[in-house]
């Protein structure tokens, strides 16, 4: 996946183009993709491999709400074969700049458009959709990348956008995704987590939001199931049932999945600047209720953010909301996410609480214990 400015980009897509040429001798085309983030630019390179070139719009240092429109954005999109967004109202700025490209191949409903979130189970869903108060999240909350584990569901969304405009490449892009899908459920539960019960298992288990009650509850050869968790979720359980306050309403679909108490949002509604009424309010509620750390993307005001933490007695945590420069692989993300959270609860003190110690943040990003020999195990039933 790459990230380009606009004469880079259009440069390399001519150059497709005349390398194609009129005798036809040479490479076969590729499938220009163009992804509003660069987390789904991410996905769509790992499962198109050589047969697209992706360009991606906004990295993970970019408010996804409101990026500032080029003249060049749509001439990438009125020349792209495929267009993920994530379908909903994250990317504001996506129906202005599909009507300038005026691209009828990847306008919402036709083949060439990926939505994103099909499928996805949307939370914090209001009850009324209406932008009268300045809401920007009508639908229910956008911001699906901040799951791993939805980012499988992503992934599925964006290979069958990608046969449907490349169908003689099917296999490869069925290939690729169950790969993604796979590294996803290791790199998130651990090898031996993966090897014992199978990525459905654990994600019947995530859906019904039992994974680490059931490993808590169950033994394995006289030790706590909880023992075999690797990967992410096991560096998570330093900061699992601690409370958060988070900047913006971004990040739901991570704290559920790790288990986080999100407290209060420092922007009163998601697109709202605060006042400092509000501020107040929520730094007196941030005392009250011992929260001790507060979770930013690097896009919102460093000051404010700085300031807030600091009247509140808590630890920052600013970090990227995906894929940039600094970070060029999803994976390093959320391996950043994860290692900065844990870290700022280490920072922040409140010794007792951290009753899986922080060897899970040692244990970070090896997966845990050795894999078991399959033959080995018994598979628990879900109960
Ligand atoms: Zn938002």
């Amino acid at each position: 996946m790459r990230r380009f400015g606009p004469i880079g980009v259009i440069g390399i897509w001519v150059c497709i183009l005349l390398a194609q040429g009129p005798q036809g001798t040479a490479q076969p085309k590729k499938v220009r993709v163009v992804a509003t983030l660069t987390n789904y630019g991410f996905v769509a390179q790992l499962i198109g491999g050589p047969y697209v070139e992706v360009v991606s719009i906004a990295d993970g240092t970019e408010d996804p709400h409101f990026v500032k429109p080029k003249p060049s954005y749509a001439v990438l999109v009125q020349n792209a074969d495929l267009f993920i967004s994530t379908g909903l109202d994250l990317e504001l700025w996506e129906p202005a700049l599909l009507a300038k490209a005026g691209n009828a191949r990847i306008m919402p409903g036709s083949p060439g458009y990926v939505s994103a979130s099909v499928g996805i189970r949307l939370l914090e869903v209001p009850a009324t959709a209406s932008r009268a108060e300045g809401d920007i999240h009508v639908y229910g909350n956008p911001h699906i990348y901040t799951s791993p584990w939805l980012m499988k569901r992503v992934a599925a969304n964006i290979a069958a956008g990608l046969i449907r405009v490349d169908p003689a490449h099917r296999d490869i892009y069925e290939h690729n995704l169950q790969h993604f899908k796979d590294e996803v459920d290791r790199r998130l539960f651990g090898d031996t987590l993966v090897r014992m019960f199978g990525g459905d298992l654990l994600d019947r288990l995530v859906e019904s939001g039992q994974l680490i009650s059931f490993l808590q509850s169950k033994t394995y050869q006289g030790q706590p199931l909880i023992d075999r968790l690797g990967g992410w979720l096991k560096a998570g359980l330093a900061f699992r049932d601690r409370k958060v306050v988070c900047y913006h309403k971004d990040w739901i679909y991570f704290a559920t999945l790790f288990g986080q108490q999100i407290v209060d949002y420092i922007e009163p509604k998601p697109g709202i600047p605060p006042s400092p009424q509000h501020v107040a309010q929520v730094i007196e509620r941030m005392q009250k209720e011992n929260v001790r750390v507060l979770i930013a993307a690097v896009y919102f005001d460093p000051e404010k953010v700085r300031t807030v933490a600091e009247r509140a007695g808590a630890v920052p945590v600013v970090i990227p909301m995906g894929v940039t420069a600094q970070f060029p692989t999803y994976w390093d993300v959320v391996d950043f996410w994860v290692r900065s959270i844990a870290d700022a609860f280490q920072r922040a003190g409140n010794s007792g609480i951290q009753q899986f110690g922080s060897s899970a943040v040692r244990q970070f990003g090896n997966g845990g214990v050795r894999p078991e020999s399959p033959e080995a195990l018994t598979i628990m039933p879900v109960s």
